[in-house]
């Protein structure tokens, strides 16, 4: 790390014990910006580094809500509003059991630089709670989703912050959240969240984009390195979102995605992924992996322990969440022939891992780069609830395709710029951080 940087790490660290996640994700970037300060030392003055480690503003909050029993149950909500240097805070909100403050604070860092690589007007955060909706009842997610936003809806706004979906938070809880907006604060204020469902203010494609991003961001790395998708053999980890679109882009191009998982474990489908059946079982039924066994039949397997990764395939693509991908699985992917790696999910790759694909020559997209179609999605979204339009579907998968080419050129040329050539990591942290930090220097201390 450059000398100018460990100190700002050091600080980082020592600020926030305990908050693993945050640590990685904050060196990541620190790491990356080494040639940006050494050509420009102006970044590394006023202490903007260390301002942008900081978030603006943190919310902590009690959620209690009543289960279908009627006993009281306990959880607790966040909101890290971290940089707004380039627009309203804009990142989405997670339910699961494992968060706490550090991923939020991971979450929303990442989030600062993957907006700012959308080209489009957006600062970063992120938010969510340590709720579980997996087995609740549609009315306890409801009574959940309610008292969560009886909080949360004075810290947002359409020019303020403007929360999304991410991992256990869908259409059914988008809208609970945005039901319960709309009557506390007796406005129709469309701009407050995305993802929302088509009928009230939601975009076309915006289900899809994650997943679609993530895709159209690999075929551009292929095409750098003269191939493309048509025939490869595709693993994907997770079924939720972000993996069901990013398999079904990968159909569309022409490959074959032979593994999905859960947290239950993976099933192996060497004639191809039924993901008609894959979707019917996840997003209508919400099941496991394990039911696509069961009624798939013929040659498709579940494993339960073991690693996905273990699945040999050209083109790997962990969908599902953080540090799900480690030094020993990138190991069994290069013997196996990878040739490529895109994170769909938010960093599901260890450092050591990223660190094994660079150096075998894998073609390697951080997720802040690979899955920014999602939030730049978002800002679309925010475009025509703005203007009260709603565009087709066709043209806005172009908006969205015309983004990730220009997040793939802009992280290629900036990796070229300083130095590191075919570097997407370098590439995307520095190109998203020069954008926020000449934004902060005009605005001075604040
Ligand atoms: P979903 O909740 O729709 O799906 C998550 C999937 O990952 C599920 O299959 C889930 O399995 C699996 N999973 C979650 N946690 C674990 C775990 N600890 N171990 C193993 N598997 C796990 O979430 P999304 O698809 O929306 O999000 C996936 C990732 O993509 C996250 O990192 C998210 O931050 C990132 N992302 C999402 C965006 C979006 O637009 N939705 C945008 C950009 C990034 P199970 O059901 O068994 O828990």
């Amino acid at each position: 790390m450059h000398d100018r940087l460990t100190p700002v790490f050091e600080e980082v660290v020592r600020r926030n014990p305990g908050e693993a996640e945050f640590h990685q994700a904050v060196r990541e970037v620190l790491e990356s910006l080494g040639p940006v300060v050494s050509k420009h030392p102006h970044y590394a003055d006023a202490a903007i580094i260390r301002r942008m480690c900081e978030p603006e503003r943190q919310i902590i909050f009690r959620v209690p809500w009543v289960d279908d029993a009627g006993e009281v149950q306990l959880n607790r909500g966040f909101r890290v509003e971290f940089n707004s240097a380039l627009g309203p805070y804009k990142g989405g909100l997670r339910f699961h059991p494992s968060v706490y403050l550090g991923i939020v604070k991971f979450l929303g860092f990442e989030q600062i630089f993957k907006n700012s690589l959308t080209g489009m007007p957006i600062g970063g955060g992120k938010g969510g709670s340590d709720f579980d909706p997996k087995g609740r009842s549609d009315a306890e997610v409801m009574r959940f989703c309610q008292s969560f936003m009886t909080e949360l809806y004075r810290h947002i706004g359409e020019y303020t912050d403007v929360p999304a979906g991410d991992i256990g938070v869908g259409g059914r809880e988008l809208g609970y959240l945005f039901g319960q907006y709309k009557r506390i604060t007796n406005q129709y204020e469309s701009g407050v969240l995305t993802g929302k469902g088509l009928t009230w203010g939601g975009s076309q494609v915006r289900t899809e984009a994650t997943g679609y991003g993530t895709v159209f961001f690999v075929d551009e790395m292929l095409k750098r390195r003269g191939r493309s998708l048509d025939g490869v053999k595709t693993v994907v980890s997770g079924s939720g979102n972000v993996a069901i679109y990013a398999a079904e882009k990968v159909y569309q191009l022409g490959g074959r995605v032979i593994a999905m998982s859960d947290s239950s474990g993976y099933v192996v489908d060497e004639d191809g992924i039924d993901l008609y059946l894959m979707k019917d079982i996840k997003e209508k039924r919400r099941g496991r992996v394990s039911d696509y066994v069961d009624e798939r039949g013929g040659g498709a397997r579940l494993v339960t322990g073991g690693s996905v990764w273990d699945v040999p395939c050209d083109v790997a693509l962990p969908c599902a969440t953080q540090n799900e991908l480690t030094a020993e699985d990138a190991a069994s992917l290069i013997r196996n022939g990878v040739v490529a790696v895109a994170e769909g999910a938010n960093m599901p790759c260890t450092p050591d891992a990223v660190r094994a694909f660079q150096d075998a020559g894998v073609a390697f997209a951080p997720g802040k780069a690979a899955n920014a179609g999602g939030v730049a999605t978002s800002a679309l979204e925010m475009q025509q609830n703005a203007s009260r339009d709603s565009w087709n579907f066709a043209y806005t998968e172009e908006r969205l395709h015309v983004i990730m080419r220009d997040i793939h050129e802009r992280c290629a040329a900036t990796a070229e710029e300083y130095g590191a050539p075919g570097n997407y990591v370098v590439g995307a942290n520095i190109s998203g951080f020069t954008k926020v930090a000449d934004a902060m220097i005009a605005f001075g201390v604040i």
